[in-house]
């Protein structure tokens, strides 16, 4: 759980509880986010820092990332890499897209065969389905399109 201090179009403050950062930015871009005083949907966070609750067991895990040391061999390895993890998953799991929760559940309560897939999923469908002991393994990002550097 994190609050943030919100503010609205006109400045009117106020504090807003979220599961993490993504389900503030979910709930802001679907205007699910609105002032209570003058009901303005164009909230954004006041601080730059969410402040965690004291229940910081509830608190989203540290995500591993990283970044190249500006090298075009570091650059162009990574993405290379990027690439051949999309196209393995590309090639062996089925894209169910955002129907990827709902048949990741019946095929873990075997109301259908198991096979490998691929999908989108919220994070608060991922959540639910960590709580059902299914453990989605979250993809790198899509290499960047650059132009080839060789
Ligand atoms: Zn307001």
């Amino acid at each position: 759980m994190v609050i943030y201090d919100l503010i609205c179009d006109a400045s009117h403050t106020f504090e807003g509880w979220f599961k993490n950062a993504e389900d503030f930015d979910a709930q802001v871009t679907s205007g699910m986010v609105t002032c209570p005083f003058c009901e303005s949907e164009m909230v954004s966070k006041k601080l730059a820092a969410p402040k965690l609750s004291r229940k910081s067991n509830s608190a989203p895990a540290p995500q591993e990332v990283a970044i190249g040391n500006g090298s075009a061999e570091a650059y162009s390895q990574l993405q290379e890499m990027l690439g051949k993890v999309h196209k393995f998953v590309e090639t062996n799991f089925e894209d169910v897209g955002n129907k990827f929760a709902e048949e990741a559940l019946s095929i873990h309560r075997g109301e259908k065969d198991k096979e490998n897939i691929r999908g989108t999923a919220t994070p608060d469908e991922i959540k639910e389905l960590a709580e059902e002991g299914v453990t989605a393994v979250p993809l790198p990002p899509k290499p960047v399109n650059k132009k080839k550097l060789n």
